[in-house]
């Protein structure tokens, strides 16, 4: 499979380091709100590459973080917890947000076909992993104790910048005004903060009270969980300029060696050509979406249309039109359903297929392995074969081509108060308070819901 690594800037024949085996991590979400179209399309591009991977013969070891501390307001290092200002705002502690808004999360991304990696830790489950971390980079001279901190030492690294491929200098001239004058460079980003009395979520460690960094969360939980090397790593362009930056720089700092070989960055979603923001209102959700009457496959049919690479703009016009397409492809596939074998089908399934294949393995060239899908079911035969094939591409689409159209249901939207129940719940079952989940587990089944429990996270069916 080739795949475009952000750190040469260009396609690459992808080697793996544990034969037939993929080791990736891919950053997740931070949980104080709704996951957005923006964050879901980037699962939409890591779900792709890991059914790639796997319809390829790969036996797939797969990370995403929850991150529920420390990534603050700004991305470096500036500002409130994200997680500390919701849970004031919402009158919650930190870990009911956190549990209330995985949950949703993992409803949203299972009713996008997205399979989640094999492992999804929580960053406060890791807080010794990564004192340990940011302790060795400190005894080896490269972390520093400010007053409110303990920061990685860009200058005394030496190599910051692999990525984006900006230098020192550049950095220094871009940064803005500093607001922490004890940090030795600009780019210098917080490993640890000390936590004054009133802050929520606080660990004791080598340096006082405190709480970790976002960076060094995915650091200390990929090398637990991969090892000290591993072969993919995956986020969206936004994380490319400081993020993994400085993901790269705590690694290879403590390691001695990049941790990780290919950097993969999935592009942005527009909205009306612009920037998604809070501000502007037009930070849609899933549930956003299915109030309009669009089928959450509809957004993933929306997403496999542009490649990862290239942006793509959200328009309600353009997921409408998204809507008529996917219906008229699920009934292009459902007419092959109970069709009669075609002998002299066959060749041509299979040229498509392996097509199809060789598009997907290219990179993900997901919008030409669409088109060659279309080019099948508009063949002008119908066959047996053609369902077949069309069902076995769908293994990397995720589309549900096999089951038809399946009209949005109502009673999909769970009232949010069994939502919140259901988050509780879980919560509770952590913490082993098994009399407070079990009371939960009955209102929520009084309310005519049972709870669905899996490895991927608990979800609520309606009876
Ligand atoms: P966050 O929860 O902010 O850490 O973001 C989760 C993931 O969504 C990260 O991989 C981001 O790079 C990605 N992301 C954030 N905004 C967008 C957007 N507008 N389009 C695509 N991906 C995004
Ligand atoms: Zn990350």
């Amino acid at each position: 499979m080739l795949v475009y690594n952000t750190l040469t800037n260009k396609k690459e024949e992808l080697k793996t380091i544990h034969p037939n085996e993929v080791r990736m991590y891919s950053c997740g979400p931070t949980v104080y709100s709704y996951a957005h179209i923006g964050n879901l399309r980037t699962y939409v591009f890591m779900d792709l590459l890991r059914r790639a991977l796997s319809v390829d013969g790969y036996k797939l070891l797969g990370v995403m973080n929850i991150t529920d501390v420390g990534h603050l307001t700004s991305d470096a290092d500036e500002g409130e917890d994200k997680m500390e200002k919701a849970a004031k705002a919402q009158q919650k502690s930190p870990l009911e947000i956190a549990a209330y808004y995985t949950s949703i999360f993992k409803q949203d991304v299972a009713a996008l076909n997205i399979s989640l990696p094999e492992i999804v830790p929580n960053a406060t489950d890791h807080i010794p992993e990564m004192i340990e971390f940011v302790k060795t980079l400190e005894d080896m001279g490269f972390a520093y104790e400010t007053d409110d901190g303990i920061y990685f030492d860009i200058v005394a690294y030496g190599k910051y910048g692999v990525l984006s491929k900006l230098d020192l200098d550049e950095q220094l001239a871009g940064a803005r005004v500093e607001v922490n004058d004890q940090k030795r460079h600009p780019a210098d980003f917080a490993l640890w903060k000390k936590a004054p009395k009133e802050h929520l979520q606080q660990w004791e460690s080598p340096w006082g009270m405190g709480y970790p960094g976002w960076h060094i969360e995915c650091s200390a939980m990929g090398r637990k969980y991969l090892g000290d090397t591993f072969d993919i790593h995956t986020g969206g362009v936004d994380h490319i300029p400081v993020h993994h930056e400085n993901e790269i720089a705590q690694s290879t700092a403590l390691l001695g060696h990049p941790a990780v070989n290919y950097w993969m960055h999935g592009e942005f979603m527009m909205v009306d050509n612009g920037k998604m923001s809070k501000s502007l209102g037009n930070t849609y959700t899933v549930a956003d979406l299915k109030a309009k009457g669009i089928m959450p496959l509809t957004f993933r049919y929306f997403c496999l249309n542009a490649h990862y690479r290239n942006k793509i703009n959200f328009t309600w016009d353009a997921i409408k039109a998204s809507q008529k397409a996917y219906i008229r492809l699920l009934e292009a596939v459902s007419a092959n359903k109970n069709a009669e074998s075609d002998e002299t089908c066959k060749e041509l399934c299979e040229k498509a297929y392996a097509d199809f294949m060789q598009a997907v393995n290219d990179d993900l060239n997901v919008p030409k392995a669409l088109g060659i899908l279309w080019n099948l079911l508009r063949s002008g035969k119908t066959s047996k074969e053609i369902f077949d094939t069309a069902v076995k591409m769908d293994a990397i689409l995720g589309l549900d081509l096999a089951n038809g159209v399946v009209p949005l249901e109502e009673e999909n939207d769970i009232p949010q108060e069994l939502l919140e129940k259901l988050a509780l719940r879980t919560q509770a079952r952590k913490e082993k308070n098994w009399a407070l989940s079990d009371s939960l587990r009955d209102e929520i089944n009084a309310a005519g819901y049972d709870i669905k429990d899996s490895a991927e996270g608990s979800t609520l069916v309606k009876r």
